[in-house]
């Protein structure tokens, strides 16, 4: 019998750590060569094509033909010098991963040559055969053509000789069939909505930007063990495992010193990062074993996410040289850590200022608890908004799975932030603050300027202010940043636009700006008291607390993804432009559809290994042991042997016990499987899978892993927690 399991241990063990090229030169020298970036703009576009491109960059200026000629065939020289042979326009279709398709830069020409040729048009746009990415029902195959559209702002790249044009992704009818089109509509609503505000406190400003930088949540498994797995490989978790005797309960991974082997391929992955123009920065061991973590330099959020969406590719592949798997799934290992991609999210001013920022003077403070008052306001009243945009299959492993974080939306701001904001709400009468040129009959309340290096920390939080930006921690490992970013970005934009009609009210009133200002942040502060929530997130006591305050808590799937088609979700994003309805709806039938698929994946899956993997090796080391029971019966008077044959019995009852279960079980489970198979509304399909189908994996699982505990661990066929977690 050949089993897998040891002959992947063989290889893993005989890992011997490569040598690696990396170059000797300091980073800043190659940063961002695989970028055209504005150093090889102005290398090799003329004068006129360079400016005019930055004028779109920046103010969203149109392009005529015969500059985008101009910059096609300075985009091409410059990818040509770099080896490029290909170009693509790439793209986030809503299958979650990026998508590419080639095509060589040459044509052929008379006397059979050929030259490499590429024009503004297919810089501009294209039209991919594109029908198998999923539409949601938006395009129909009679129309199924969809188009991509050149995003000017964010850099052309190359990657494996080809040179990748980002481009948003639109149906014929002008229905975004992508990630990218919301995700920039919704940096624009903010845009508008945030200038308008900030305009209150410096009419200088002209446009608000969102930062985005992502902390990114990894696993690295043996490439030998992966493969002798069929869960990771098919569903990109473990559906069996015991737990490992000693696994994250002495902390000792996290942050400890990076194994050289982890180091050698987080390097390599780097290098290409920073070749890429990513700005990786951070590098650390994960609480988890064998769990990791990178984070970059905050960038603006369309570039942060295209640069998230591109590391990821970049972990993956660089892995497979260094004879690992990357895993990326939000719970790969039950009973360790999951992994999430923290979002850390702020709003700043093109002169400059960070608006979550505590400043150091009265008005900076006024302004920044402005913005800060309306993002509690935004979050409390669309938290079933930001809740539907990161549920998933995998997510729902975390998110209220007494894990980090709850399924309940609420949001830390730390003790100092709290008691101001409990100050202001009762704060009556006007008091005198110290500001300079600011009307000083203001009650601007002073936040201790300690605040900004606020070390306050709660990690249990699905939602965090961390000093001088939030952090959406809820958001999955594997998941693109565009749809939680789309959605935190409109709420917020859609509450600043209300919070300036509510002000412009007061004034029209006759209420002195300031004062207009303080009174919305104050009745906004009683309003949105209910979100804040300072305790352990993981506690019952929080579930009840919760639920008294009238917060929810959505841990199935489906219901969280339906939130999205909410009357007040639906009008929040058509109000602002983001999303239509029949977008929206498309988006979340394909979630839909997405979360089905991957349950009805894995439950064959976990069908499949425990009949063809489990049972046959558990009935195998049951025959042994009946066969030595038999012998002992030989060998021994009847008095001892029933004696002394009494656990080795039970062993074999037991094991009949558990084989029987799991028969059942996987049985049962099909039959659930053909009910919902047969159901045809996507809504109850869903549900179906959630409820009935997905509980007998958790029941399946339970008699596997038990008789792992049982089975001699010489016919074991799958690798364990024990050699997943702990070789590297
Ligand atoms: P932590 O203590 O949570 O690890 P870090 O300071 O290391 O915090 O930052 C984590 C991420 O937050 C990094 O990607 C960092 O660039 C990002 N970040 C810092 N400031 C901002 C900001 N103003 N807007 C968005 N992201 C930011
Ligand atoms: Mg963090």
């Amino acid at each position: 019998m050949t089993n897998f399991r040891f002959k992947a241990l063989e290889v893993t063990l005989a890992r011997k750590r490569k040598s690696l090229e990396l170059p000797k030169e300091k980073v800043s020298t190659y940063f961002g060569e695989l970028t055209f970036n504005r150093d090889a703009m102005r290398e090799f576009l003329t004068q006129e094509a360079f400016q005019k491109l930055i004028n779109v960059i920046e103010k969203g200026e149109t392009i005529e033909r015969k500059i985008a000629d101009q910059i096609a065939a300075g985009m091409k020289s410059w990818a040509i010098s770099k080896g490029a042979t290909h170009y693509t326009h790439w793209f986030h279709p809503l299958t979650g991963a990026t998508a590419e398709k080639h095509d060589a830069f040459i044509i052929p020409v008379e006397g059979g040559n050929a030259i490499e040729n590429f024009q503004g048009g297919e810089l501009i746009q294209q039209e991919p055969d594109a029908s198998s990415f999923p539409s949601g029902g938006i395009r129909n195959t009679f129309e199924a053509r969809g188009y991509t559209a050149w995003d000017p702002t964010s850099f052309a790249f190359i990657m494996e000789r080809t040179l990748c044009v980002p481009t948003i992704f639109v149906s014929y009818t002008g229905e975004a069939l992508d990630y990218k089109t919301p995700l920039l509509k919704s940096i624009s609503a903010l845009d508008n909505a945030a200038t308008n505000v900030a305009r209150y406190f410096n009419k200088n400003v002209k446009k608000v930007f969102a930062t985005l930088g992502w902390e990114q949540e990894y696993f690295l498994v043996d490439a030998a063990l992966f493969r002798a797995r069929p869960d990771l490989s098919l569903t990109g978790r473990t559906v069996f495992g015991h737990a490992s005797a000693k696994d994250q309960q002495l902390s000792d991974h996290y942050f400890g010193t990076i194994h050289e082997r982890v180091l050698d391929y987080m390097a390599d992955f780097e290098y290409e990062a920073h070749r890429l123009g990513i700005p990786i920065k951070t590098r650390h061991n994960e609480v988890a074993p064998n769990q990791f973590e990178c984070a970059p330099v905050y960038e603006e959020t369309n570039i942060s996410v295209d640069h998230n969406q591109l590391l990821m590719h970049l972990m993956e592949k660089v892995a497979r040289k260094h004879d690992f798997q990357v895993l990326l799934h939000e719970k790969p290992f039950k009973g360790v850590n999951g992994s999430g991609k923290h979002n850390n999210w702020s709003i700043a001013t093109d002169t400059g200022v960070n608006l979550l920022s505590p400043g150091k003077t009265a008005a900076s403070n006024f302004q920044f608890l402005v913005f800060m008052v309306n993002v509690l306001k935004a979050v409390d009243k669309h938290a079933n908004v930001l809740r539907a945009h990161i549920a998933s299959a995998g997510n729902a492993h975390r998110l209220g799975a007494h894990e980090a974080p709850p399924a309940i939306i609420s949001v830390f701001i730390g003790s100092q932030l709290s008691a101001t904001l409990d100050d202001i709400e009762k704060q009556t009468k006007k008091g005198k603050v110290e500001a300079n040129g600011f009307n000083p009959n203001i009650h601007i309340p002073k936040i201790p300027d300690i605040l900004i290096d606020n070390t306050d920390r709660n990690r249990t939080s699905p939602f965090a202010f961390t000093g001088n930006k939030f952090e959406f921690r809820a958001v999955g490992s594997s998941a693109n940043c565009a749809s939680p970013m789309t959605a935190l970005n409109t709420i917020v934009a859609d509450q600043l636009t209300e919070f300036k009609i509510d002000v412009d009210a007061l004034i029209k009133k006759g209420k002195r700006k300031d004062d207009a200002l303080f009174d919305v942040i104050k009745k906004y502060i009683k309003e949105s008291k209910r979100i804040r929530f300072e305790g352990n997130n993981y506690g019952d006591d929080w579930l009840a607390e919760a639920k008294k305050r009238g917060l929810e808590n959505i841990v199935s799937t489906p219901v969280a993804l339906k939130k999205m088609m909410d009357k007040s979700s639906v009008k929040l994003f058509e109000k602002n432009n983001v999303l239509t309805e029949r977008e929206l709806n498309a988006r979340y039938e394909i979630q839909l559809e997405n979360y089905t698929k991957k349950v009805q994946i894995e439950s064959r899956v976990i069908g499949d290994l425990a009949k063809n993997h489990i049972i046959p090796i558990a009935i195998r080391y049951q025959n042994t042991l009946i066969e030595n029971v038999k012998g002992l019966k030989d060998v021994l008077d009847s008095k001892t042997f029933v004696k002394l044959s009494r656990n080795q019995m039970l062993t074999i009852k037991e094991i009949s016990e558990h084989v029987e279960e799991i028969k059942d079980k996987v049985a049962e489970m099909l039959e659930e499987r053909k009910t919902a198979n047969r159901i045809e509304n996507m809504e109850d399909q869903a549900v179906a899978y959630n409820e009935k189908v997905m509980p007998y994996l958790d029941v399946i699982r339970h008699h596997v892993d038990k008789l792992e505990l049982m089975v001699d661990d010489e016919l074991w066929p799958l690798p364990k927690y024990r050699e997943l977690l702990f070789n590297k």
